[in-house]
C-alpha cells in the first residue's frame, strides 16, 4: 500500500478510495498490471505522493483490446436494444451525480483545481454529457435516399458503430474528458479502451467502478492507467483497434496519426489552441474585463480553448489591461480543497516548469509584466501566479505557442478595418476557439464568420454544453466532440440499394 498524504479536508469516502489498491478495468474485472508495476500519483498542491496506480504496458493494452474486440464482435453491447444502452448511460449519470462531492474532491486532489469549480463545472457537465448521449442512443438513424438516376431502386443508409475504439485523454478535465469520449462511443454501440492521463487517473478509475455498477457488460469499456509511450502508443498502433480518439497536445496528435497508419484506423483529434479574445471599444467594459480574465484564468489556463491572446482596441486598451491585471492580482492561490482557493496549483512539476519558462522567455524577449510573473511566492506546490503580459510582438513564443497556463498576452489594435484584426487573430497554426466582445451586432457576426476556429463566443467565453459541437480548424484537430456531430466520430455509414 502506498504512503498516503491526503489533504485532511477530504471526506472519509474519498480518502478510502485514494488509499485503495488501485486496479484497471479489463474485460469486466478489476486487475493490476500484468507486470505488477505501479507508478505514483502526486498531489500538485504539495508535490507529495497521494497513491500508486497500475502501469499498463503493451501486454495490458493487448488484453484490453482483445476484450473490447470480443465484446464488439460477439458481446451484448452493440446488439443490445438502443433503449437499454440509453438506460445504462443514464444510470451512469445518476451514479456520478449521487457521488458529486466525492468526484469533485478526487478531481481537486489529483488535478489541483478548486473543489468548488469541480463541483459546479466538471462533475455536472460530466453528468449532462452522459444524459445527453443516453438520449442519442435511441435516435441514431440513416436516411432514405431518392436516387438521382431514377426510381428503379430503393436506397437507404444505415449508421453502424465504427467498432473497437481507443481513447486517450489529458489531465486538464480528467473526468469530463473521459465523459466526452466514452458517452458518445457507447451510445453508438462501440466498445472502448480508455487510457487515462498519467497525472490524473483517480476520477477515471472511480468512473470505471461506476460504469461496472451501472451494468456496462464485460469488455465493453476497459480503463487503463499508464504512460503515453508505454500504454498510449501501443494502443494507438494496435491492429485490432478500428478507431482512435485523442485529446491532448498537437505534438502527440501527430504521433497518433502516424501510429494509426499501420491499419488505417480512423482518427479524431482534439488538440491545442491559442485562442484570441477580441475586445472592441463599444464592448460593455466591465463584462469584457471579467469575461476575458476568466477566459484565460479559468482552470488555471489549462484549457485548450483558453483566451490566451487578448486583442484590445487602443481606445480601451489601458482600461481593460488594468481591469484584467487587477483581477489577476486579487486571485487567491491555495490548494484546491482550501475553501478560500480561487486558483489551485498547476497539474504537475513538468507543467509548472514549462509555464514559468514561457513567462521568463516572454520577459527576456521584451514583454512587460502587468500582473503575476515567474515567482508565485507560494512555498510549495506547483503554483503559478495569473500573469498578464503586454509589449509583446507577434513572433514571440508567448504569442505563438500554447502555454497551457494562466498567462495572457494583451495586444492593442487600432484597426478600423475588421479584416486586419481578423488577420491577426487568425495568425497561428491553431483554430480552436475565440471570443468577441462588442455591442455591435453586425461586427459580432462579421467576426464570427471571419475567425477560422471551431467555436466563436460573443460576449462570453468557455461556455460548454453537451449539445454544442466543439473542436478545431487547422492544427487544433480533426472532428468534433459533443453535440450530434460527435456521433460521426463513432459511426460508419452504409448505403443499401435494392433493385425494385
Ligand atoms: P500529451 O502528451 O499530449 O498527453 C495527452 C495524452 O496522450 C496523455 O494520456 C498522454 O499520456 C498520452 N500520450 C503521450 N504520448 C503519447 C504517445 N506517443 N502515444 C499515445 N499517447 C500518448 O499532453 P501532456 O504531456 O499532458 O501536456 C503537454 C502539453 O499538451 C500541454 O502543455 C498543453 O500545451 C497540451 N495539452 C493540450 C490539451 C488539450 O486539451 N488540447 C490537454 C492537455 C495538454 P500520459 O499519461 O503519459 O500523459
Ligand atoms: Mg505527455
Amino acid at each position: 500500500m502506498a504512503t498516503l498524504s491526503i489533504d485532511p479536508r477530504v471526506s472519509g469516502r474519498t480518502a478510502d478510495f485514494v488509499a485503495t489498491d488501485h486496479r484497471m478495468l479489463i474485460d469486466g474485472r478489476f486487475v493490476p498490471a500484468a507486470s505488477g508495476k505501479t507508478f505514483p500519483v502526486y498531489n500538485p498542491a504539495t508535490g507529495e505522493i497521494l497513491t500508486h496506480v497500475p502501469e499498463a504496458e503493451a501486454e495490458d493494452v493487448n488484453r484490453a483490446v482483445l476484450a473490447a474486440r470480443r465484446a464488439f464482435d460477439e458481446g451484448p453491447w452493440p446488439r443490445m436494444a438502443p433503449s437499454e444502452r440509453g438506460r445504462i448511460l443514464w444510470k451512469i449519470a445518476d451514479l456520478i451525480e449521487q457521488h458529486t462531492d466525492e468526484f469533485a474532491e478526487l478531481e481537486s486532489l489529483d488535478n489541483g483545481k478548486p473543489f468548488a469549480v469541480a463541483r459546479v463545472a466538471d462533475v455536472p457537465l460530466t453528468v449532462d454529457m452522459f444524459r445527453y448521449m443516453a438520449g442519442w442512443a435511441t435516435k441514431i438513424s440513416g436516411k432514405t435516399l431518392p436516387l438521382s438516376a431514377g426510381y428503379d431502386f430503393h436506397s437507404y443508409t444505415l449508421r453502424e458503430p465504427i467498432g473497437v475504439v481507443a481513447q486517450i485523454i489529458p489531465w486538464n478535465f480528467p473526468l469530463l474528458m473521459a465523459a466526452w469520449k466514452l458517452a458518445p462511443a457507447l451510445a453508438c454501440g462501440c466498445t472502448v479502451i480508455l487510457k487515462l492521463a498519467e497525472q490524473t487517473p483517480l476520477t477515471g478509475l472511480r468512473l470505471a467502478q461506476v460504469m461496472d455498477e451501472a451494468g456496462v457488460p464485460a469488455g465493453a469499456v476497459n480503463v487503463l492507467t499508464g504512460f503515453g509511450e508505454g500504454a498510449g502508443a501501443p494502443l494507438a498502433a494496435h491492429d485490432l483497434v478500428d478507431k482512435v480518439a485523442f485529446t491532448g497536445s498537437t505534438e502527440v496528435g501527430k504521433l497518433i496519426v502516424k501510429a494509426a497508419a499501420g491499419n488505417l484506423k480512423k482518427v479524431t483529434l482534439e488538440l491545442g489552441g491559442k485562442s484570441p479574445a477580441i475586445v472592441f471599444p463599444d464592448a460593455k467594459i466591465d463584462q469584457a474585463v471579467s469575461g476575458t480574465a476568466s477566459a484565460i484564468f479559468f482552470n488555471h489556463g489549462q484549457c485548450c480553448c483558453a483566451g490566451s491572446r487578448l486583442y484590445i482596441h487602443e481606445k480601451v486598451f489601458d482600461q481593460v489591461v488594468e481591469g484584467v491585471s487587477n483581477i489577476a492580482s486579487d486571485i487567491k492561490l491555495a490548494p484546491g480543497l482550501d475553501p478560500s482557493c480561487q486558483m489551485g496549483p498547476l497539474v504537475s512539476d513538468e507543467q509548472y516548469r514549462k509555464v514559468v519558462s514561457y513567462i521568463e522567455s516572454g520577459i527576456a524577449e521584451g514583454a512587460r509584466v502587468q500582473a503575476g510573473g515567474p515567482v508565485s511566492g507560494v512555498e510549495r506546490g506547483y503554483f503559478v501566479r495569473p500573469t498578464v503580459l503586454t509589449n509583446t510582438n507577434p513572433r514571440m513564443k508567448v504569442v505563438q505557442e500554447e502555454i497551457f497556463g494562466p498567462v495572457v498576452c494583451a495586444v492593442p489594435f487600432g484597426d478600423k478595418d475588421v479584416d486586419a484584426i481578423l488577420k491577426r487573430a487568425n495568425d497561428t497554426v491553431f483554430g480552436l476557439a475565440s471570443s468577441v466582445w462588442t455591442q455591435d451586432l453586425s461586427m459580432a457576426h462579421k467576426v464570427a464568420r471571419g475567425i477560422r476556429a471551431g467555436t466563436v463566443w460573443v460576449n462570453c467565453h468557455n461556455v460548454f454544453d453537451a449539445s454544442l459541437p466543439f473542436g478545431g480548424y487547422k492544427q487544433s484537430g480533426w472532428g468534433r466532440e459533443m453535440g450530434e456531430e460527435v456521433l460521426n466520430n463513432y459511426l460508419e455509414t452504409k448505403a443499401v440499394t435494392v433493385a425494385l
